[in-house]
């Protein structure tokens, strides 16, 4: 099967990412969110991102027209019934989460291709609310969407071997590489760079060194192009604290206990770059 036609489910950072590259690669998209306030916002901020591009030279005025006319912004999931694939975006909660993918598998023609770009979330889980697990699958891109170059593909228990390959393909016609993994609690990637995100939380927490001086030290010394606390901040603190609770939960080892000025933070709607505070301030 060929992907035409794709679902954004969730116009926030990633929803907003995963639209303007799918729509840049030339597939028609629409971008749903949950009301007309955030679908506008999504938008916003995709316009916003390919100005950047145009100010660089990567793409034209005409290209970025093109672009954002290929991206049709909705606040129901009525359009699923015209799609081949869904990548689901919304916030990490398996409760939303499963509620949407009930939905969708409830809207979607029966070829179509559910897949979440959940950070840490079971995709066997997921895919239990569906009547078609066979074609449910994880599609984890990263943050900046544009920017970097991996997919990280989550075959479920039940994931059809067809399904990873259209997906793979759908990856690779979108400009990254996908690389597969087995549906363990945070993946590969989450389940190694959430350890050192918290921490590093935790050497804040105890005041080993400043929030510049761990960031320093991980970029200068390790070579990392962005340090801990810069990146816990790009990602969200909400979403960096739910996705330790997934691992605390999926493999029972206290390594993963979140750190509670991180906790803290996230009770004050210090979210990070999103909210304008995180460790860092933003405004
Ligand atoms: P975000 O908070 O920026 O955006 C989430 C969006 O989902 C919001 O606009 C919210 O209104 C919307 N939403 C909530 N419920 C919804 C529903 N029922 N239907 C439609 N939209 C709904 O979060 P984000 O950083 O974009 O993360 C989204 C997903 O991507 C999460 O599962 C997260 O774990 C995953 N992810 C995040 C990153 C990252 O670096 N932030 C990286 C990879 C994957």
């Amino acid at each position: 099967m060929k992907i035409q036609t794709i679902m954004v489910v969730g116009a926030g950072q990633m929803g907003g990412g995963i639209a303007q590259t799918a729509a840049t690669a030339g597939f028609t998209v629409y971008l749903n969110d949950i009301s007309e306030e955030l679908v506008k916002k999504g938008t916003e901020a995709i316009s916003a991102s390919l100005d950047r591009m145009v100010k660089k030279e990567k793409i034209s005025d005409a290209d970025k027209s093109a672009i954002l006319e290929r991206i049709t912004p909705v606040t129901g999931l009525e359009k699923t019934a015209e799609c081949d694939l869904v990548v689901e975006a919304a916030v990490e909660s398996m409760e939303i989460k499963a509620k949407i993918f009930a939905e969708l598998d409830r809207l979607a023609p029966k070829h179509a291709i559910l897949a979440s770009n959940t950070s840490s979330l079971p995709i066997t889980g997921i895919a239990a609310h569906t009547s078609r697990p066979e074609k449910v699958i994880g599609m984890h891109f990263m943050n900046p969407v544009p920017v970097m170059k991996l997919v990280e593909i989550i075959n479920g228990l039940a994931t059809d071997p067809d399904v990873t390959q259209t997906v793979r393909d759908c990856a690779t016609a979108m400009g990254k590489t996908p690389v597969e993994c087995r549906d363990v609690p945070g993946f590969v990637s989450n389940r190694v760079l959430m350890v050192m995100l918290n921490e590093a939380l935790w050497e804040l927490y105890e005041g080993v060194a400043t929030a510049e001086g761990i960031d320093t030290i991980m970029k200068l010394g390790m070579n990392h192009p962005m340090g801990p606390l810069a990146l816990a901040d790009l990602i969200g603190l909400d979403t960096v604290l739910a996705i330790l609770e997934v691992l605390q939960d999926g493999y029972g080892d206290p390594k993963y206990r979140p750190c509670p000025l991180l906790k803290s933070y996230v009770s004050a709607g210090w979210l990070g770059r999103k909210t304008g505070k995180g460790i860092y301030d933003y405004r």
